[in-house]
Formats: structure tokens, sequence, C-alpha cells
């Protein structure tokens, strides 16, 4: 079999991104949930953020963190989607935090937490815009946590949290995070004591710390694409952040073989329709260019807006499911039938590339 398609997964960069994460967050009283999802929940992934100090291990699906389990890490584990009340048996097992936002399912975690006697934390999420998870209203969220601080035996309410930038591109202003600290004030006059998390949302939440207005009292935060993805990740491409620009791109790598080499017109020949996916691109005539298809797909790496040529002058112009098809006319080395081109990735791509079954890996200490 051939080893093309290939995800070179390259460990030195990945620490070194980590590192500057915890180190970054460290200077500001911060704890780091180092989340694996943009991996696929990869176990070298995990260990990676164990080793670097993520405090906590976290994911969105049960099924990663079982996996870094087994994989020897030792950190507590976070679920980071509110879970279904049919995972929440395995959850306690495996999770020992959890974010909530369902009465239901804090009533279901006692329950089941009283059948096995192990204590489960968890953490409140207060939705401040962005509409995704959450409870929208204080009073609700005050009235659950009392419940929990009075009610349940098992349940133990650490702290509270947000996510922003999901859903509705609500932006981790200094307002949101000082809002997420006075919801947590709210609930600990209601319950008598100090909450021991304040968690302000994920990468992008390192911008108010960047700019020095992050309030004293958030103490964690729960990253997982900045570490993956590094100048790559919306921090940069989005808001041009540029404190990201010491740490590393090339954390993981595509790389995919040259199966055909053709100099063809960039527009195409017929009366035209729909392409492999039912969409109406708009195609620019430039005139002959010379191309190179390569064997691998959208199946693999998802939209071509996803991938970036190292080459210099290399352009991906179009991709199927199985081809993707890159403009060549403008480089300046020569490219034969076999060759392998590389590319880096952003948060989109290395997800689905981690995900991918027809896409080998290679791990690189
Ligand atoms: C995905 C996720 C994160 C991590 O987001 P990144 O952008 O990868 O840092 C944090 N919290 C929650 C709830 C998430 O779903």
């Amino acid at each position: 079999m051939s080893k093309y398609p290939l995800l070179t997964v390259n460990h030195e960069a990945l620490r070194s991104n980590m590192t500057q994460v915890v180190s970054w967050c460290r200077d500001a009283g911060i704890d780091v949930a180092g989340v694996i999802k943009v991996s696929n929940g990869m176990a070298s992934f995990s260990l990676d953020y164990e080793t670097c100090g993520a405090k906590w291990i976290a994911s969105s699906r049960l099924e990663q963190l079982i996996r870094a389990r087994e994989a020897g890490v030792k950190a507590p584990l976070m679920m980071i989607r509110v879970p279904m009340l049919s995972e929440i048996p395995e959850m306690i097992e495996v999770c020992d935090y959890s974010l909530e936002s369902e009465f239901a399912a804090i009533k279901a975690i006692e329950e089941a937490s009283a059948h096995t006697g192990k204590a489960h934390n968890i953490i409140l999420m207060a939705d401040l815009g962005d509409l995704r998870e959450g409870f929208f209203e204080l009073e609700e969220l005050v009235d659950v946590a009392k419940y929990v601080e009075d009610k349940c035996d098992f349940v133990h309410l650490a702290g509270i949290g947000t996510n922003l930038g999901c859903y509705g591109s609500v932006m981790p202003t200094k307002e949101k995070m000082e809002q997420l600290v006075s919801y947590a004030e709210a609930i600990e006059s209601g319950i008598g004591r100090q909450l021991e998390i304040i968690s302000g949302g994920a990468t992008s939440s390192l911008m108010p710390l960047f700019d020095g207005v992050m309030p004293e009292r958030i103490n964690m935060l729960r990253i997982g694409a900045v570490s993956a993805c590094g100048p790559l990740e919306d921090l940069r491409t989005a808001y041009g952040r540029t404190e990201v620009d010491c740490m590393r791109d090339d954390g993981f790598i595509l790389e995919a073989e040259v199966i055909e080499l053709r100099t063809k017109p960039t527009h195409p020949i017929g009366k035209l329709g729909v392409d492999a996916f039912g969409q109406k691109p708009k195609y620019k005539d430039r005139g002959m260019r010379q191309r190179a298809l390569l064997a691998v797909g959208r199946a693999d790496f998802g939209d071509i807006a996803n991938i970036f040529p190292e080459m210099p002058g290399a352009e991906v112009v179009g991709a199927s499911g199985d081809h993707t098809i890159v403009d060549i006319e403008d480089c300046k080395e020569i490219i034969r039938v076999g060759d392998i081109m590389r590319f880096k990735l952003c948060y989109s791509s290395i997800m689905q590339l981690t995900a991918s079954e027809n896409v080998k890996v290679k791990e690189v200490e």
C-alpha cells in the first residue's frame, strides 16, 4: 500500500506551541485545559499536552477521553460538550469534570454517581450571548448552583464557565470576561463560598489575556486550536494577533502524491451545471496553465480553503472527493509525476484529516 496521503505529526512543534500556551496562561494565573478534539483525540497529542503542563485534558467526545486515559494520560479528564443523558453513566466513570447546562443532566449525574460512590465535578456554563450552550438567565444559573450545593451529595460545583465565538461569533471582550466574573460572584453570594474555577473560554480568550485586560479571577482557559495550528489559527488569520507569530505552523503537515501533470485551460469547456458537490463555482479564465493533479481530496481534508501549499507559487484551484488540482504554472521548482506536495493546515483540515481512514499518519518526535 502507498503511504500517501500522509499526515505528518511533528511533536516537537506541537510541544513548543503547547508550552507557549501554558506559559502565557501561567503568567496570568490561569491553568490550561488542553483540548484534544482538533486532533480527533490523537493519543500522542493528549500526552504532549499533559507533558507541557496542561492541568486537565479535555474533549467534546467521550471516546477521545477514553483513548487519552488508555494512552496513559494521568491528568483529570474533562468533558466539554454538555453530555447526552445516554452517556452520563460512562462519563462519570471516565471524567472527573464536565461542563453542564441542563438541570436534567445534573440530576442524572447525581443519581449515577450515587451508585458508584465517586464524586463528579461540574462547571456550570453561562451563555453570555454566543447562543450555543449555557444558562441564559442569571437567576436560573444561581438557582441551579444553589440546588447542586445544597441537594447533591456526589455532584460538586467546581465553578462556572462560558464559551464564546463558536455559534454567535461573539468576541471574548473585557466586558464579557467581567460579566462572567460577576455571574460567579452572584453564585458565590448565593452559596456562601468561593468557586474554585472560572473558565473564561477557548483559544479566542487569549485575546483579553494578550491585552492585559483579563480579570484576575478567571483562572482556566480551555485551549486546543492554537496549539495545533499556531499562526494559521483565527487569532492571526481573522484577528491579526501577531503574538502567535512565535508559534509553529508545522505541527500537522499533509503530504500528497502528484498523479497527473498537464497544461490545461483554466475555464471548463461546455454547458456548465453543478460540480461534484452540487455547487456552481465561478471559474476564472486565466488561459492555459500547468497544473498538478494530486491523489487527495475533499474526502480527506474538507475544503480547499483549508490547505496551504508549502511550495512558493503553487495555488489550490479545486478539488473533488479524491482529487485536488494545484496550479503550478508560477512554481520555480520542477515537479514530476510521483512527486510529493506538502500542505500546511488549519483547524478544520486537521480535524478532518485526523479523522479520515484514508490518510496514513506518521509521527515524528
Ligand atoms: C472546542 C471547545 C474549546 C476549545 O476551543 P479551541 O478553539 O480549540 O481552543 C473550549 N471549550 C469548549 C466548550 C469547546 O467546545
